[in-house]
């Protein structure tokens, strides 16, 4: 989903790879919880089901944010 905005900003900037590497995470993650929120809102699951998505959505939801933030600390540490 956002392997062009990764591209893009490995030409135009200079990009340590730690930075490189929280990125990757955070898009992956990004990814999965955009995933799971679709899963979600999809119909036919059974509640058991349903509940057991909503649970890895929120799972998914908190990866993504952790790795959105260890980004933005790298970011303020490294200056990069
Ligand atoms: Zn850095």
């Amino acid at each position: 989903m956002r392997i062009t905005d990764r591209r893009h900003n490995r030409e135009s900037e200079m990009l340590c790879e730690e930075r490189i590497r929280l990125f990757d995470a955070y898009a992956a993650a990004t990814l999965a919880y955009h995933m799971a929120v679709t899963i979600v809102n999809g119909s036919g699951e059974t509640p058991e089901e349903l509940s057991k998505t909503l649970m890895a959505s929120v799972g998914a939801r908190a990866k993504c944010v952790k790795a959105r933030l260890a980004l933005q600390e790298h970011k303020r540490q490294h200056r990069c």
